[in-house]
């Protein structure tokens, strides 16, 4: 039979209605065995997640604050969805057992991962599913790195032992037994772990968005969403701002060849996005997936008459970023040029010692630095097959009055990354947007 792990966002999972959702999607399709939840988000605006609530009680403990007054509002959350969903479960021991160890310094991680804890075991009473502590089946070695192998083979026995059950997302447990988090939004990569240990044949992660957007939506309005996408596009897309999933949590799914399905719990006939390992299908008519693009970029630029013929040169420039530990973004050259492109950031305190060391050991007949560069990544990878795709991006750029300051294509032809003044960056994405998909 089939096998899904569903994963389910803070704002699936913020009150009782929200709670009914879930389970109407879980309880409709019977593949859907292992449910990965976050904990309570908001209900509106300016509401509170339970995490951040949790964080703020250990602020208060650490800081002599108030703490035991602070925690009834983390209960009532609790309180209130198990109220209204008219379960007969008492968690009130629990909940004591939790801020009396908050209160008692347990530590940051203990305190946030137990919105997942309580989330969890209030879904698994809900769903009648089993609960399957994340403490038990994710490990992190004592450097604070998760411990993928062990993680995996334990993980596979546990689940073995369970036809339905939920395991809740963000935490697991350190070498000594105390509780470690993963970084913010973490659930996403419990869900991918799980995923990959049950082989599942397919990831669901639903949120609160119908998937992916071929754009960002505070830049381009009402962009559309994407079908289906290969995980080296999403890669690209991400790199340049585009969120929806944790970055970390493409890996185990990646590996496992498994793939990702972006769901929106209040639209569930939606059918989201698929993010798929490989396809040669595309959308003819648009040939592009999606364009995206970040501020706060650099270029150094060295000129050199004859640097051609310099063998090692490139090796000496990259040398000098190498020493210091900076990373670089892209490499255009010329015959007697060569760029380097990097985030603005990376250099602030180390310009002037990078690039005297530049002059020093390459002796440049010239040698400058401008920053205020935005970049634009236009990734598909339909744009192999559909001739034209370059002279469309460039066309609608010109169009629009931009003077585009650099180009760089990848070999494997699935990206096109323009440079721009920081000014243009929201015209330049209006322009390619509207040239494919409007
Ligand atoms: N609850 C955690 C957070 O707010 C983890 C998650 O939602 O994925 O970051």
């Amino acid at each position: 039979m089939e096998m899904k792990v569903v994963k389910f966002g803070g704002s699936s999972l913020a009150d009782a209605e929200h709670f009914k959702q879930v389970a109407n999607i879980i309880k409709a399709d019977p593949a859907r065995r292992f449910v990965v939840p976050s904990a309570p988000g908001k209900r509106f605006s300016n509401d509170i997640k339970v995490t951040d609530m949790l964080y703020e009680c250990f602020e208060l403990t650490r800081t002599g604050g108030d703490a035991d007054a602070y925690f009834p509002k983390i209960e009532e959350r609790y309180n209130g969805i198990i109220a209204d969903l008219g379960l007969d479960f008492d968690i009130s021991g629990e909940l004591a057992y939790v801020k009396n160890a908050i209160t008692h310094h347990s530590g940051r991680d203990f305190a946030a991962s137990r919105g997942e804890y309580l989330n969890g075991m209030i879904l698994a009473k809900y769903l009648g599913f089993d609960f399957i502590d994340a403490e038990n089946v994710i490990f992190f070695r004592n450097d604070g790195s998760f411990d993928e192998e062990k993680t995996n083979e334990e993980m596979r026995k546990e689940l073995k032992k369970h036809e339905y059950a939920v395991i809740p997302g963000f935490y697991g447990c350190m070498p000594n037994g105390t509780i470690k988090t993963f970084s913010r939004g973490g659930s996403d990569i419990t869900g991918a772990i799980v995923a990959r240990a049950a082989d599942a044949d397919l990831y669901e992660n639903w949120t609160d968005v119908s998937g992916f957007m071929m754009a960002d939506p505070r830049i381009i309005s009402n962009p559309c969403t994407i079908d289906t996408i290969t995980y080296r596009e999403l890669r690209e897309l991400a790199y340049m701002g585009a969120t929806v999933l944790h970055d970390e949590a493409i890996f185990p799914v990646r590996y496992a060849g498994i793939p990702i399905n972006i769901r929106n719990t209040n639209r569930p006939e939606d059918r989201g996005t698929m993010i798929v390992p490989e396809t040669n299908e595309y959308d003819a008519a648009r040939v592009i997936t999606g364009v995206a693009g970040r501020k706060g970029y650099s270029v150094i630029t060295i000129e050199k008459d004859m640097m051609n013929a310099e063998v090692g040169f490139g090796r000496k420039v990259l040398e000098v970023f190498e020493d210091d530990g900076i990373s670089f973004e892209h490499l255009p050259s010329g015959i007697d040029t060569m760029s380097v492109v990097l985030e603005t950031k990376a250099i602030e305190e180390k310009r002037e010692r990078v690039l005297t060391r530049l002059q020093k050991t390459l002796r440049p007949d010239s040698l400058s630095v401008e920053d205020g560069l935005a970049l634009v990544a236009v990734v598909g990878r339909g744009m192999v097959r559909a001739k034209g795709t370059a002279t469309r991006v460039f066309d609608a750029i010109s169009a629009a009055d931009v003077n585009i300051k650099m180009i760089d294509q990848g070999s494997s032809e699935m990206n096109i990354i323009v440079g721009v003044e920081e000014h243009d960056f929201e015209k330049t994405l209006n322009a390619i947007y509207n040239e494919f998909v409007k």
